[in-house]
């Protein structure tokens, strides 16, 4: 037996086995599912370069809302997809999007980079550049337009065939950021070996940043060593007006974080930034 919280009190460990494994069935029919019917969206949310007050781009989060299983995390179906192959087609599907999603800003009048995550998985498959590069020329889009987020892990792997792949995208047009920063592989020595433009410092290092000296010293210590490398640096997970003074005050370039805004559909950042433009004008 196992004691479970909540208002069914006690259940057999069995019948939660079960609901565990008929859950993940069920994730993976209507995932595979999702995907062929495109029933996959992306939401945006807004990052804000400080100094200059100004929108810097957005960051393009995946959203799945599914009739049978309700809303799914992408916490939960990403590391899904990327243990059964899914991640690929899905993966396509999300740069897809995010053309489409430039090509609607753009009938708006605004032009602000959006990026990408992209899965270490995707990132490793032998044909990801050819299949980035297809999805661009079908939609005719430079790469200009994106920045391309990839984790420690993607980048652990130093390579010569990640270096290359880097370089090629670079080449290509497209910027290259570190994800959750600090949280993966330990060592530096990828910063130097690779083409990279921007750290995304960890929420978990922003999370109390107010509140321990531990934390303060290291962002700052991050935001100083990306300064030198000529990095730029986004502080996430930003939510209290207090972290933003701090992170002004250390120089940070980029905020990202609940603060500013929560990841809003296509539609609603099109309002955000004709919002945002109206409270800038006439203050720069
Ligand atoms: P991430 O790329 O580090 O994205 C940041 C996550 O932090 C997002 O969660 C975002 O909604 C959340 N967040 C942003 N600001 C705040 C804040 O102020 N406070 C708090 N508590 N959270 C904040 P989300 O959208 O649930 O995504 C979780 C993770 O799933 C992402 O972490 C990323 O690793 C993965 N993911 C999301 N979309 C995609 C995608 O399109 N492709 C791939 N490969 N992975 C994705
Ligand atoms: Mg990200
Ligand atoms: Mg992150
Ligand atoms: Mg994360």
């Amino acid at each position: 037996y196992s004691k479970k919280n909540g208002p069914h009190g006690y259940s057999f460990y069995f019948d939660e086995l079960q609901t565990d494994t008929q859950r993940v069935l069920l994730l993976d029919t209507e995932l595979r599912k999702a995907i062929e019917k495109r029933e996959i969206e992306l939401y945006f949310q807004p990052k804000i370069a400080l100094k200059e007050e100004q929108i810097q781009g957005f960051e393009a989060l995946v959203r799945w809302q599914n009739d049978k299983l309700g809303y799914v995390s992408p916490n939960e179906f990403i590391p899904y997809a990327e243990d059964t192959g899914l991640i690929i087609p899905l993966s396509e599907l999300i740069i897809e999007r995010a053309c489409e999603a430039v090509i609607e800003m753009k009938k708006h009048g605004y032009g602000s980079p959006i990026a990408i995550n992209i899965s270490s998985i995707h990132f490793q498959q032998q044909n990801f550049l050819e299949s980035i590069q297809t999805i661009l020329e079908r939609y005719n889009m430079p790469a200009s337009h994106f920045e391309i987020e990839v984790t420690e892990r993607t980048v652990m792997n130093s390579s010569n065939e990640t270096v290359r792949k880097l370089v090629k995208l670079k080449q290509m047009g497209f910027k290259i950021a570190i994800d959750d920063f600090g949280t993966g592989y330990s060592s530096l020595s990828y910063l130097i070996r690779f083409p990279l433009d921007c750290l995304k410092i960890d929420r978990s290092f922003v999370q109390h940043i107010c509140l321990l000296d531990e934390k303060q010293a290291v962002v700052d210590a991050i935001i100083q060593m990306a300064r030198r490398l000529k990095m730029k640096v986004v502080a996430e997970g930003v939510e209290q007006v207090q972290q933003v003074e701090m992170l002004r005050e250390m120089n940070c370039d980029i905020i990202q974080g609940f603060y500013y805004s929560k990841p809003l559909p296509l539609q609603e950042v099109i309002e955000f930034m004709e919002y945002w433009e109206m409270e800038h004008q006439g203050r720069k």
